[in-house]
């Protein structure tokens, strides 16, 4: 053992997005621990750190996708469009840390590769791959749910003498498309979004698309200067409309079902929503992800409004989803996606009819033998979503136990919170809670409240050590998969909620999808249990 120094603190968090941020803020601010972040980045951010390819926006509202525990904040910041850009999130979360104060507390450019519970001392010790060893307590990943890089093997992919991007790792300078044959990979809400602004610019765009999505007009726009002094006198109904609802957002499906409203009616509150446009439309009815009848309708809308918008009726047809009900996966929300298949320099090529067989230096040749020449590859091929970046922590447990073996037939979790044989540790926005199916800064703020809540009972009771206990994971982990299946969801065989976009990774529905209004609830009725499903000692 090398007698390098150990940076100690009671308590240590991965990650200096959202939820690290404000996780930080609280343990040291409010509980008055000696806690630190450990991030990777030269900066905060998290996911909008990584994730700044051309045209990323984040599809929640910018007046909902931000802290709201600090008015203060709330009324200083000015958001200036409908829906935030990359840059713009990137320069609140900036402000937001100067603000109160964060980077002090922060280790930039450390990427933590190994996490060991030592049973003896019962603490994490911690080794990032510069070499640094550190050691807490407490434990909270603050990782994300979409950080993990989603990288295809494509054979011959090395022989490729042109440029290479992802978008979940974009570089940090503009990439220059003018004079260029692009190619982008993936039709997910990344490549949704990047492809209409590349094809501005681009020479030539070729879409390889392996599976259509639908996608709803995001109807982005700047927002007035009325907007924000309306905004605040109201802050108070914003956070009860967002708690209140299943997804975070400010509003809610109304109680009537598409398959009980006639064909007149129906018709026009879809016209209507979908011209209001954004994730509110899949609110329209409150059966959309229950009802097979009523989900084909809105899927029908959806596809019939492809067609419309797309001149070329062949490409319309590879466009228009056929093999998952609207909804059951994430839907894309969008700025003129449909609308640059018009466009004489875009492409689209259907994956279905023929994959990708390999790369030579300057090409994608396809199994039928057609050659695709490009001086640019973009990868937007998603993540290996919400267990991914919480296994490449190294995380080893009591006994030596490994979080990848553990999880090797999926992720167990309690409350997506916590995980047995991982002692104090947690887990902001885990497996087996509604994370990636709400407005993620609602799910961040439950959670860190509840994580601080909760070392707080544990320092007034003058206990030290929490684990999740076996059974409890294990029904709460049943009860997850319970509730997907009364759902649509699971229909969407290849979602990223499935795991089932990485090869060899099991499928298990894993976001909690009864709603962050009732989670919240059985959240609270286990905090006012003395918590309940935990083993707590001294
Ligand atoms: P994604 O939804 O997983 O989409 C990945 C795309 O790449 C899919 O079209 C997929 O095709 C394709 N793909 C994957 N591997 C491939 C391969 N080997 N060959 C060809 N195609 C391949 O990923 P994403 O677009 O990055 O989005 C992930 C999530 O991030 C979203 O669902 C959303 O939650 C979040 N996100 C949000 C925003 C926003 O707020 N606006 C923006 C971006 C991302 P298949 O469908 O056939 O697998």
């Amino acid at each position: 053992m090398s007698n390098q120094k150990i940076q100690h603190h009671e308590a240590l968090i991965i990650g200096a997005g959202f939820s690290g941020l404000y996780q930080l803020y609280c343990l040291r601010d409010q509980l008055n621990l000696d806690a630190k972040i450990i991030e990777a980045a030269d900066g905060v951010g998290g996911t909008w750190y990584w994730n700044r390819y051309p045209g990323a926006r984040c599809d929640s509202e910018s007046h909902t996708y931000c802290y709201y525990f600090n008015d203060e904040i709330l009324k200083e910041w000015k958001w200036s469009e409908r829906y935030p850009a990359q840059e713009e999130i990137q320069n609140y979360l900036n402000y937001c840390a100067d603000k109160l104060s964060l980077k002090k507390d922060i280790y930039f450019n450390e990427r933590i590769c190994s996490c060991f519970w030592d049973e003896h001392k019962e603490i994490w010790s911690l080794t990032s791959e510069s070499g640094k060893i550190y050691s807490s307590k407490f434990l909270i990943t603050a990782v994300g749910c979409l950080s993990s890089t989603n990288k295809p093997e494509i054979s011959q992919l090395s022989a490729f003498e042109g440029e290479i991007y992802y978008t979940g790792e974009w570089p940090h300078k503009k990439i220059e498309f003018r004079n260029k044959s692009v190619a982008v990979i993936g039709t997910g809400s990344s490549g949704i979004q990047a492809i209409p602004v590349i094809a501005e610019e681009a020479k030539q765009l070729f879409v390889l698309q392996r599976t259509p999505n639908f996608s709803v007009p995001a109807r982005n726009h700047k927002l007035e200067e009325s907007f924000h002094s309306e905004f605040i006198s109201k802050i108070e109904m914003w956070r009860e409309k967002m708690f209140d609802s299943r997804h975070g957002h400010p509003w809610k499906a109304p109680p009537r079902k598409l398959c009980e409203t006639d064909e007149r009616e129906r018709s026009a509150i879809l016209e209507n929503n979908w011209e209001k446009g954004g994730l509110r439309f899949r609110e329209s009815f409150d059966d959309i992800i229950l009802d097979e009848y009523s989900n084909e309708i809105i899927s029908e809308f959806i596809r019939k409004k492809i067609y419309e918008i797309v001149e070329d009726a062949e490409t319309a047809k590879s466009l228009s989803p056929v093999d998952h009900p609207f909804g059951t996966k994430r839907p894309p929300i969008d700025t003129n996606y449909f609308e640059t298949f018009n466009r004489n320099n875009v492409e689209l090529i259907n994956l279905k009819n023929s994959p990708i067989k390999s790369c030579d230096k300057n090409e994608i040749i396809l199994e039928d033998g057609k050659k695709i020449s490009v001086d640019i590859l973009v990868f937007a091929t998603g993540f290996d979503a919400m267990t991914g970046s919480l296994q490449k922590l190294g995380l080893i447990g009591k006994n030596g136990i490994r979080l990848e073996d553990f999880w090797r037939s999926g992720p167990q979790t309690y409350l997506g919170l916590a995980i047995p044989n991982f002692p104090n540790l947690f887990t902001i926005t885990g497996p087996g809670s509604p994370s990636v199916l709400t407005n993620m800064p609602r799910s961040i703020e439950q959670h860190v409240d509840w994580i601080t809540q909760f070392l707080r009972y544990l320092m007034n009771s003058n206990m030290t050590k929490v684990e999740a206990k076996a059974i409890d994971a294990e029904n709460w982990t049943e009860y997850v998969t319970e509730i997907a299946n009364k759902t649509l969801m699971p229909k969407a065989g290849h979602s990223w909620y499935l795991g089932a976009n990485i090869p060899g990774k099991p499928r298990v529905f894993m976001p909690y999808a009864n709603g962050l209004n009732n989670y919240r609830d059985e959240c609270e009725t286990v905090a006012a249990g003395g918590y309940t499903g935990f083993k707590i000692s001294s």
